[in-house]
Formats: structure tokens, sequence, C-alpha cells
């Protein structure tokens, strides 16, 4: 059974790598899932019988469109859009939308594999998608983004709905482009259908929470596994990449647990505070300002600024929470960490670590946690924000973060459990891995080939 299982799983990958030579990113997230599946395919020779493998890595559909737009200058611009609807077993199509100019469809097709298995684990009712265009928001005015913004939707519209699927945000993606997109959708749609996009404002049906839910989740999820481990944050020496509403809010929560934050990033550099970093100051200049992290340190003069973003990773820490992009912590970068002692790492952001970090973590003792289980709080709460959207109803702060404090922990507890029935305790890889897929591959099954 064992050799049958690796078998099947290296054949899948190979029909995977012919038929998408060049998405290296998403062969990178096909390559992490189908290794920890081996010991489920021995044990379970249903998913092998009914080709779970072949059907799960390609994509239910594949949308790819044209967005043109008028910049203030009145040139056409022409940007390219895409919404993978990856699969529907558990519930409607389900994953923000990503602007950023390195978008291409091995991004989102990561993206949408990876939601998949993450949402799985939420214990909520949604399947796994993605969208996104290369349009980079840097430097854009509030008309420019509006305008790019309608255009995206005016084609992305016909595809969606609050059952069909239902888009939010990522990198390049607040609440502002939600509310213009979601504005759009109505005009075109006829209809208030406030659940057919999520991260909305409060004001226009978005759940309290979902600002906060990616970066408490996390670190919710982070201290469930230090506490598991004898751990706590108090006293901990916190680095956080990223200094967008992921970063933000991890780092909020992991100092309101007695962490110190002494260092944050942005696509430029990074800053350091050995006496801590003030998120309110990291939310004027980002969440209101719209300006570089390097000002940071106009404010707090006891900060240091250094160009470059994988800098940070040289700073001796207890905890690392990547909070910036993919691949943001390479081989070299977990081999400083690890020298340098950290204790454990969570990840905030989408697959931050490249394949070789992630055997690094696991094979040292860094207690390691991925992204796929980690971040899950963000779509959680996007799944109760449709939830009240149904309902017509709004639900308080309290109610909200109590629901994500108890989501993150039955996600921490399926995790181990995954990972001690397959005989290997403390890898949260396998545990997640193992314990999304099998919710997803069910679901396939009980409804046939589809
Ligand atoms: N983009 C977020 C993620 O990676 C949130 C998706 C959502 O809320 O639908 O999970």
């Amino acid at each position: 059974n064992q050799m049958n299982a690796e078998e099947y799983v290296r054949d899948i990958y190979d029909k995977v790598l012919e038929r998408n030579p060049h998405e290296s990113e998403f062969n990178q997230a096909v390559k992490e899932i189908f290794d920890s599946l081996v010991p489920v395919f021995a044990k379970e020779p249903k998913y092998i019988e009914h080709n779970i493998l072949e059907q799960i890595v390609e994509p239910e559909r594949v949308i790819s469109f044209r967005v043109p737009w008028v910049d203030d200058n009145g040139k056409i611009q022409v940007n390219r859009g895409y919404r993978v609807q990856f699969n529907s077993a558990l519930g409607p199509y389900k994953g923000g939308i990503r602007f950023h100019p390195s978008v291409n469809l091995s991004i989102i097709k990561f993206l949408g594999f990876e939601q998949i298995f993450k949402n799985s684990l939420t214990g909520q009712p949604i399947g796994g998608g993605k969208g996104g265009a290369d349009f980079d928001p840097k430097g854009k005015s509030d008309g420019e983004i509006m305008r790019f913004t309608q255009s995206f939707m005016t084609e992305l519209w016909r595809h969606i709905g609050p059952d069909v699927d239902v888009p939010a945000g990522d990198i390049g993606v607040g609440a502002r482009e939600i509310g213009y997109m979601f504005g759009q959708y109505k005009r075109l749609r006829g209809a208030y259908e406030a659940g057919v996009i999520t991260g909305k404002n409060p004001m226009v049906g978005g759940s309290i929470g979902r600002k906060e839910a990616t970066g408490y989740g996390l670190v919710y999820f982070v201290n469930e596994m230090l506490k598991d481990h004898g751990l706590s944050l108090e006293g901990q020496k916190v680095i956080v990449s990223g200094s967008g509403n992921v970063s933000t809010y991890a780092m909020e929560k992991a100092i309101q647990l007695g962490a110190t934050v002494v260092a944050c990033s942005d696509s430029d550099g990074y800053v350091y505070d050995e006496n801590g970093i003030d998120v309110e100051t990291v939310k004027e200049l980002k969440e209101k300002g719209n300006e570089r992290i390097s000002e940071y340190v106009n404010r707090h003069p006891s900060a240091t600024y250094h160009e470059g973003c994988t800098g940070i990773w040289t700073i001796p820490c207890d905890i690392a929470f990547p909070c910036a992009t993919q691949n943001e912590i390479d081989e070299e970068a977990a081999k400083t960490l690890v020298e340098n002692g950290v204790k454990a790492v969570g990840e905030g952001a989408n697959m931050p670590s490249t394949l070789e970090a992630i055997d690094l973590f696991v094979e040292s003792d860094v207690h390691y946690a991925p992204a796929k289980a980690a971040n899950a709080g963000g779509v959680a709460v996007s799944s109760f924000e449709m939830s009240q959207n149904s309902m017509r109803l709004s639900w308080t702060f309290e109610e909200v973060d109590e629901k994500l404090q108890e989501t993150m922990k039955n996600i921490y507890t399926s995790c181990v459990e995954a990972a001690n029935e397959y005989g290997d305790p403390d890898n949260l890889v396998l545990g997640a891995n193992i314990a999304g897929f099998v919710k997803v591959a069910d679901a396939m099954i009980a409804q046939g080939v589809i």
C-alpha cells in the first residue's frame, strides 16, 4: 500500500508538472500538499480508486479577462484579471482578490489551491477560489483605484454570487476596494446582495472584527501551539514582516498578549526598535496615510530603518510571523532564524516559506504553524460575514472574537489529531494538509464524479 501510494502521488505530480510547466508557485503548493498525503493514500485506498488527486489539482473553472481603465491623464490602460474557481465540494467558491504587479495565473492558482484546504480547516461550508489582477495600486489616485476596480467587477460580476462565488480582499485589496466592487456588483446585478463579497465596511454589511481576524487569528493559533509546549507569548521578542492588514493586527494581538514586536516591514525595507514597535503609528502610516514604513523613524527616532525586506530575518527573535508575501523566507533566511534560536514560526502570509525553509523548520525544534491553518481566521470571519448577511443581522465584536478564538482552537486541535493519527505528532504541516484534504475529498466522493 505504501508503495502504491507513493507511486500514485508521483504519477499525478508528474502530470501536474507536464500540464503546468511554467507555474512554479502552483507546483510548489501542490508538492507540499502531495508529500503530506502519501500516508493517507496508503491507509485509505478509496482516494486512489476515485483518482481524487488528479481531480483536485485541476480547477473547476479558470476565468481570465481584460480589464481596461482610464488613468488620471486620460490614457487607456489595460490589465489582466483572473478568477480561479478551484473547488466547490464544501460550498460556494471563497477566497480573496489580489491586486499586485506580480499576479499571474500561477500565483492565483497556488492561492486558490491553498484556499481549498484552508477553508476546509475552518469547518465552515465554503469551497476554494482566488482572483486578482496584475494591477499596481502603488501611487494610484483614489479615482484611478475606483475606475480600475469597477472595470474589474464589470467582467467578474457575471461569474459570482452569494451562493456561487464570494470574493474578499488580499494583498492590495482592502475595505475601500471591496466597497467599490460591491457598489459596482449591485448596479450590474440590480439587487443588494450583501453576501456576494466579504471584508466590506460594517457600514455596508461587513462583519465587525473582519479587519482584525487574520492577524488576531494567527496569534490565537500560535498561542495555542505555544501553550501545548508549556510556552507563551509573554515576554517574547517577536518579528512581524509586512505592515498591511495581516501584519498590523498580528502585532496588535501579540503585544496585547505580552510580547515585544521589534520589527516590521514593507516591500522597500524594515524598521527595527528593540524597545518595541508602536502599532498605532503603523496604522496611521499604512491604514490612513498610504505612506512607506521608512516614515516610521521620523516619528520614533529610537527606531532604525534598513533598505530591503529580507534583512528582517537576520534579527534574532523568539517568534517570527511572516505576514508579507509568498516565499519571503528562503532556506538561507530559515537557517539564520534557526541559528539565532527562533522558537516558533507562525505564517500570516500565504506560503511565505519555501519548501526548503519548511523542511528546515520541521526538522529542527522550531514550532512551525503553517499558513493554511494559522492564517485561516480571516476567511473564517468572512464566512461569519456571509452568515450575518443571510440572517440580516450583525454580531458584536465580542461575539465575532469569541467565535474566532474557538475556530482557531478547533483548527489547532484537528491539525494535531491528524498529525497524531499519521504518526508524526508535532508536524503541523502534515496535520493541516491531511485534516484539510480529508473533508474535501470525502465531500467530492459523496457528490459523485464532479
Ligand atoms: N485573502 C484571505 C486569505 O488568504 C481571505 C480570503 C477571504 O476572506 O475570503 O485567506
